[in-house]
């Protein structure tokens, strides 16, 4: 049997790794001159800045991807600082008082009725999560401090790059669960492209195929079933195809389809998964910002979301004795055409929160379009079939149910191997 994978970004290679292991004859066709699309490292004055993530896994050793990575026999090292996260809180925004407070901690700056209630819904959420309604507001019908939503705006926009009321509840209890049981962030020793690069390792030790500047114009379809693609006008034929570029870019590449009713169910589905988008501050600092190697949450803060400083955990990721700090925060779709003021407000932010601080920016980077943070918002999954036989679509267009991003990759692809293998 062979498979063409479409796209050598995190979900493609994972996908190729896997089914190259399982003695299927794979190529991966990839548009850009390198692989590992927005999971990769750029390497800008020694400082090892990314085409996307920000050196982050979800769930660290211990969740979805870690367990498919050793699965598929990637050799990469995954590092969790304990303490993992903590929400920066400010008494005096003025005079820059603050406390850090851990994130399992967060409800002590709540009222006592709020913490009541707080430990309650701690309890009953895992039984019966609530359905139906945006996170924001299931907020607004439990708590009255406009601290809570600040700390979900906060924990949504650093996790999944939206605001709490663009996820449904359902979906961030779903995480939360997902939390519970598999743990808080890591960093992939080496940055994202440790992880890639390490797939695209098995992939070529397993026999399989990987081109680079190979872009795939279209996916030939024949009675209804994937049976190849098409790349510069050559063809190239396969029993089945996976798609790495979300279900919209997939669609379009679909040329020759009758639409039936299922297909017109399906298109109307795909039309309203929307990418989220972001802007992400790289920092290279003379001193340690934040100190630790979790995420430092900051709900007070006007754009930003929340800050990593990945050196504290692999001191490689920038030139000796420097630190690289990465401050991320959600775009609201409508605001795409202004980024130059979100960037603007985001760099205010971050020379407030580290103010009398050594370091200057880097570089900044704007996620949206083709190249968003995710190209299907959390909770707007639609899973990773098609109507079209033999055609599976994975990645962060089609993530796994609860799945924060690589994590949601990692759950997908894990969804799809279920689909062809068993
Ligand atoms: P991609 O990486 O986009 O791969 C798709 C590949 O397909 C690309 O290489 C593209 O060039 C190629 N392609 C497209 N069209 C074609 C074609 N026609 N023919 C051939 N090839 C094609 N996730 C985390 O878990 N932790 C984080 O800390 C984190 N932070 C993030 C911060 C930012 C600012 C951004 C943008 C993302 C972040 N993410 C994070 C999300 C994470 O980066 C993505 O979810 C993940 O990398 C997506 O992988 P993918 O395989 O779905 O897609």
């Amino acid at each position: 049997m062979k498979v063409i994978v479409i796209g050598a970004g995190l979900g493609g290679l994972l996908s190729a790794a896997k089914l190259s292991g399982s003695g299927y004859e794979v190529e991966v066709f990839e548009r850009l001159p390198m692989t590992g699309g927005r999971f990769t490292n750029i390497d800008i004055k020694g400082y090892q800045l990314t085409t996307g993530a920000l050196h982050m896994i979800p769930h660290g050793p211990t969740g979805p991807l870690a367990q498919l990575l050793e699965e598929v026999g990637a050799d990469v090292i995954i590092e969790r600082d304990e303490g993992m996260a903590f929400m920066r809180i400010f008494e005096d925004i003025e005079n820059n008082i603050y406390e850090d407070v851990p994130f399992g901690k967060f409800g002590k700056t709540f009222s006592l009725w709020n913490r009541i209630k707080l430990a309650l819904f701690m309890i009953t959420t895992r039984k019966n999560p609530p359905k139906d309604c945006s996170f924001a507001e299931w907020l607004s019908r439990n708590f009255d401090t406009p601290l809570a939503y600040q700390m979900a705006d906060s924990f949504c926009g650093w996790a999944l790059s939206l605001k709490a009321a663009d996820v449904p509840a359902e979906e961030v209890f779903e995480i939360f669960e997902n939390l519970y049981r598999y743990g808080g962030p890591g960093v992939p020793i080496g940055g994202c492209k440790a992880v890639t690069d390490a797939l695209a390792d098995v992939v070529r030790s397993n026999g399989g195929t990987m081109y680079t500047d190979k872009e795939v114009s279209e996916i030939i379809i024949k009675d209804g079933k994937a049976s190849g693609v098409i790349i510069d006008g050559q063809k190239y034929p396969a029993d089945l195809v996976i798609s790495n570029i979300g279900h919209n870019f997939t669609h379009d590449l679909c040329k020759d389809v009758d639409i039936s009713e299922e297909h017109q169910q399906y298109l109307d589905r795909i039309k309203v998964t929307k990418p989220s988008a972001g802007v992400k501050i790289c920092l290279a600092a003379n001193e340690p910002l934040i100190g630790h190697g979790g995420v430092l949450f900051t709900p007070s803060a006007r754009l930003v979301n929340g800050i990593n400083e990945v050196t504290n955990i692999d001191p490689d990721l920038a030139p000796q004795g420097k630190h690289l700090v990465m401050a991320h925060q959600t775009t609201q779709w409508e605001r795409t055409p202004y980024l130059e003021d979100e960037i603007d407000l985001g760099i205010k932010d971050l020379e407030e929160i580290f103010a009398g601080k050594d370091f200057e920016v880097l570089l900044t980077q704007s996620y949206y379009n083709g190249w968003p943070v995710n190209r299907s918002s959390s909770g707007s999954d639609i899973g990773n079939t098609t109507p079209i036989e033999g055609l599976y679509v994975v990645g962060d267009g089609a993530k796994g149910k609860g799945g924060i991003e690589v994590e949601g990759v990692a759950l997908g692809v894990r969804n799809t191997m279920k689909l062809i293998l068993d």
